[in-house]
């Protein structure tokens, strides 16, 4: 009996009831369909004796999986994996659940697969329609209403409108999973749940088939998929082996493809993103595994993000708890909502939802890593009561993945149902959410950000618009110029005592009337009134994490503010006239480049833009110089460090620069300014068997901006004697997870347990991919490498080290005059933090300015000193301490009774970001004094405490606030280059990749523009 109180056509009942359900619209109402199956359905008796045995409790599972309708024409999961979901020993790959969704697709017309994209190693990734054959046949027409819905544009804001086409529409609901590829069962539990949608006539999912359009991406990560399939059959072949850990997951990424939401880097979020957005649905359901036995973690803990709309934040609550209760009902344990987990960061997949207008949801059920069935002891955070999990797991549990799979379709039907009896409501909202992003300028503001034509960096401002064209954000360009008033910072606020303040203090506050800029015609405006404006207001706006918060263990980053980090100019604007100014609709971002004026000679300025390197690797055969001092040329000036080429034809510079968004100019006749050749180096990249989760994204930078390099582990490197004759620059980017120096040489222990594979064989065709592979994992670096790294650098090599690796560098010797403070108490979870220029005419800092703003995630405390062996620290040099108790004044000099009195020698004092002065005692017999050029030149520092958070949480600052950030260590005839900040990350660092590129390009002349102190 189908008693839904949504539908358009509403039954009245009784006057009481429908004023009840009008006000609290998602409570269960008592005639909800029960959760049953149709007793007149035969069931598939086979299968459901295989889910009784594979399920090894029956508080595992719930009447909605605890059997198989039967059907006549429809393949069960069986004619594929030969056994039934969940069966023990059984993980399919990507391409069997592909192929049984296929089946469906013939056997039924209630379920249609369509192609949604490839991965970056080719493999398909596919979306799964499940709904009643009616709703199938008119997704087009259906698709057409949610698009008013989703664009109230359309409908001119419409209410009336908006609730006739809330009533005609069925929602869509868009389930993904295995984006995390050791998290094993969602494709089999998605296989299962298709066929049930499709073929159980119970009213409780009939009414989900025909009142919903299930939507399902089996598989995310394809290619992780694949090598994990590989991984479980290599375990099922050596049953009595430890096996290997899956280190690679997609090409460049492992756990943080769920990071990506933001920058969208890699295919998996770009293809989920534009089937999300293209289908128009209402809810993003990603799946996971980790916590027993089901996290909803739909409702999170605080922090929740600061852009995201209140009437979302009031779904999760509605959906997530409502949850818990559905599944308690079952006598299900272990099923809570809540958690630690933060609702901050916009970079989980599952927020492409909530950034465009949908409801993101996120399950964590509990997985073996595999189909195998284990006894499992659970940590007791995990099994204890609390007010969020009144019906905890049991501390040890034997678990299969079936039970795995009962719970993760049993709480994806009670969601739908849930989701179905509620449709009018989330529909409502949908559009709700839209309309409210679209008068955001006279709401809450801003109006618009403006991104000006005059920006020096126009091709990084250019990859900054195609992630906001990626996240289906509208871009507009300004046909003329125009003026906005810019918001100005309020003063800080005066205490009564100061009310009858002088008035040359309020002549002071006058100063900060709001000011007006002028922006020129071609300056870029993304409008915030359109459906999409909270993903870039997410993205361009400052984060502020408090350090107060009482969230003190952030889930993952805390700031990622896109402007600051892309080192282009972004300005907020709140003044709503802006809207008002001349703009075209700009439909595709493309970078514009190209070469003003003639002649055979070509200079590009420098502004630390990244395709600099892309230009130089393509045009190998022309010849390209960095000049040392900036210079003015053809009636332009170009800032220290820009290339003059010569040696390339025209037609092929006007291309090359045209495709680098890169800008130059012809001249008759080179620059008179000092100049050293930038060459094409010779570039490898290492990296550890431990983690590739962090040097990956540097892998995805380089393969954007076509950057060649080989690729070798720890343990080719300690096989190669003679790095040098193969390469000019080694990049050691960072391990993750704060890898020890000892875990980067000894590696996993080798000691016992046998040796894990990494190659491709026969039983494991597809673990290498594209990637690196070996006999054994286990062994490190070894002392071996180790001498290797010295005596490339010995050689006059250039190492490039970040984060964990700067500090490998330095615990192997390589930087005397360079240490790592301990920090007790600095606290930076993923912020951006300013960095100021220390040294501009090192040829790492070419094309920058003063202020750069990086990301940090407490990054290594670099402290120099001249004294070799010696660890930096603050002096307490005369000036910071207080003179003896004595006679006179604090200020006063003292006396000795019976003697004149004697001068003392000024006390040398130094900043922090520069080396403390040798005194006259270190001088004698100065065996340990380093001389100033075997001294570290620092680059760049870390900006003074007060300016040191752009954006996220900052605790402790002082700690590392005015430090080096990144050093040029001479060392041999070579250079170790130290960055404490991570330059290239997750794609959204984009502004600080010069930093590595420029020291890749000038490899050779690193010491050019070089002052050396005297002593
Ligand atoms: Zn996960």
């Amino acid at each position: 009996m189908n008693c839904s109180r949504s539908g358009s056509s509403f039954p009245v009942r009784n006057y009481f009831l429908v004023l009840l359900l009008a006000v609290t619209p998602a409570l269960a109402a008592a005639d909800e369909t029960a959760p049953a199956r149709d007793p007149k359905q035969p069931i598939n008796e086979a299968y459901t004796a295989k889910i009784k045995k594979y399920t090894t409790a029956p508080v595992f599972t719930s009447p909605l999986v605890d059997y198989l309708p039967a059907s006549k024409n429809v393949p069960t999961p069986e004619a594929v994996l030969g056994d039934v979901s969940g069966a023990p020993g059984i993980l399919p790959y990507a391409e069997d659940v592909y192929k049984y969704m296929r089946l469906l697709e013939k056997a039924t017309a209630r379920v249609k697969v369509f192609s949604i994209g490839t991965t970056e190693e080719g493999r398909e990734m596919i979306a799964v329609a499940v709904s009643s054959e009616e709703n199938l046949k008119r997704l087009d027409e259906n698709r057409a209403r949610l698009a008013k819905l989703a664009d109230p544009r359309s409908i001119k804001l419409d209410d009336a409108e908006a609730d006739r086409l809330v009533a005609q529409s069925t929602p869509v609901y868009y389930i993904t999973g295995t984006i995390h590829s050791p998290e094993t069962g969602a494709p089999t539990a998605l296989m299962e749940l298709a066929y049930r949608l499709a073929v159980d006539d119970g009213p409780y999912v009939r009414e989900i088939r025909d009142g919903v359009i299930t939507l399902i991406t089996p598989v995310v990560e394809v290619d992780g998929r694949d090598r994990m399939v590989d991984l479980y059959r290599w375990h099922l072949a050596h049953p009595k082996e430890f096996y290997p850990p899956l280190i690679y997951w997609g090409k460049y990424v492992a756990h943080d493809n769920n990071r990506d939401a933001m920058g969208v880097t890699l295919k998996l979020t770009e293809n989920v993103l534009n089937t999300y957005v293209g289908w128009k649905a209402q809810v993003l359901h990603d799946l996971h595994e980790s916590v027993p036995y089901l996290y909803d973690n739909t409702a999170g803990d605080g922090p929740f993000n600061a852009w995201v709309d209140p009437i979302l934040t009031d779904e999760w609550e509605m959906i997530g708890w409502r949850n818990v209760a559905d599944m308690t009902k079952f006598g299900m344990p272990g099923v809570f909502t809540h958690g630690v987990f933060d609702t901050w960061s916009p970079g989980y997949l599952m927020f492409i939802a909530a950034m465009h207008n949908g409801i993101s949801r996120l399950y964590e059920t509990f997985g073996n890593g595999g189909a195998d069935t284990e006894e499992r002891t659970l940590d007791p955070a995990d099994y204890s009561r609390t007010w969020w999990r009144q019906n905890p797991p049991f501390p040890k549990t034997l678990w299969s993945q079936r039970d795995n799979n009962n719970y993760e379709q049993t709480g994806l039907l009670t969601s739908l149902h849930f989701f179905n009896e509620n449709k009018r409501l989330f529909l409502k909202n949908f559009y709700l959410k839209a309309k409210r992003s679209i008068s955001k300028p006279k709401e809450e503001g801003p109006a618009a950000y403006i991104l000006p034509a005059d920006d020096p960096r126009l091709e990084l401002q250019t990859e900054l618009l195609q992630v906001l064209q990626k996240q289906h954000v509208e871009i507009s360009r300004a046909t003329s110029s125009f003026t906005v008033a810019l918001p100005v910072k309020k003063p800080k606020k005066s205490s009564k005592k100061d009310d009858a303040k002088d008035t040359q203090e309020k002549e002071k506050e006058k100063e900060v009337e709001p000011a007006s800029r002028q922006f020129p015609a071609g300056s870029f405006i993304i409008r915030m009134d359109q459906p999409y404006s909270r993903i870039a207001d997410a993205l361009l706006d400052h984060q502020y994490w408090s350090p107060d918060d009482p969230q003190k263990t952030p889930y993952d980053d805390t700031g990622w503010t896109f402007g600051e980090l892309f080192n282009v100019k972004v300005f907020r604007v709140t003044d709503p006239k802006v809207l008002d100014s001349a703009m075209e609709r700009v439909n595709e971002v493309k970078p514009a480049g190209g070469v003003q004026g003639e002649g055979a000679i070509f200079a590009i300025d420098n502004n630390a833009e990244p395709t600099l390197g892309t230009l130089r690797y393509r045009l190998r055969d022309a010849s390209m110089e960095a000049a040392e001092e900036p210079f003015e040329a053809g009636g332009k000036k170009f800032n220290r460090g820009s290339l003059i080429i010569r040696g390339v034809a025209r037609l092929d510079f006007d291309r090359a620069t045209n495709e680098t968004g890169l800008h130059a100019t012809a001249l008759s006749a080179a620059p008179s300014v000092k100049t050293h050749p930038v060459r094409a180096a010779r570039v490898v990249f290492v990296h550890t068997w431990l983690s590739t989760q962090t040097e990956g994204w540097w892998r995805l930078a380089l393969d954007n901006l076509k950057i060649p390099y080989d690729y070798i582990s720890t343990q080719s490197v300690a096989k190669n004697d003679d790095l040098n004759a193969k390469y000019d620059v080694i990049l050691f980017p960072p391990v993750g997870f704060n890898s020890s120096s000892t875990a980067i040489i000894n590696g996993t222990a080798t000691g016992w347990g046998n040796p894990l594979p990494w190659k491709n064989t026969p039983e494991t065709p597809n673990l290498v991919g594209k990637n690196d592979s070996t006999g054994d994992m286990r062994p490190g670096l070894g002392w071996e490498g180790v001498a290797h790294l010295q005596s490339f650098v010995a050689k006059g090599g250039v190492l490039l080290t970040a984060t964990d690796t700067s500090r490998f560098a330095l615990s192997i010797g390589l930087a005397d005059s360079v240490s790592v403070g301990t920090s007790q108490k600095m606290n930076i979870v993923g912020s951006v933090v300013g960095t100021r220029l220390v040294d501009a005419a090192s040829p790492i800092a070419y094309g920058y300015d003063e202020k750069l703003s990086a990301y940090c995630d407490n990054g290594p405390i670099f402290s120099l000193s001249s004294i070799a062996g010696g660890r930096g620290f603050r002096r307490l040099g005369g000036h910071s301490a207080s003179r003896p108790t004595g006679r006179g004044t604090a200020d006063d000099p003292d006396f000795t009774v019976g003697r004149p009195g004697v001068e003392a020698p000024e006390e040398p004092t130094a900043e922090l970001w520069e080396y403390p002065p040798v005194s006259d005692e270190q001088k004698r017999n100065g065996i340990r004094v380093i001389p100033p050029a075997n001294r570290a030149r620092v680059i760049l520092r870390y900006a003074d405490n007060k300016d040191l958070l752009v954006s996220g949480l900052v605790e402790g600052g002082d700690e590392i606030a005015q430090h080096p950030a990144v050093l040029d260590v001479p060392a041999g005839r070579g250079h170790v280059i130290l960055f404490s900040i991570n330059p290239v990350y997750r794609g959204e660092t984009r502004g600080s990749y010069s930093l590595v590129l420029n020291t890749i390009l000038n490899f050779d002349s690193l010491d050019a523009g070089r002052k050396l102190a005297e002593k």
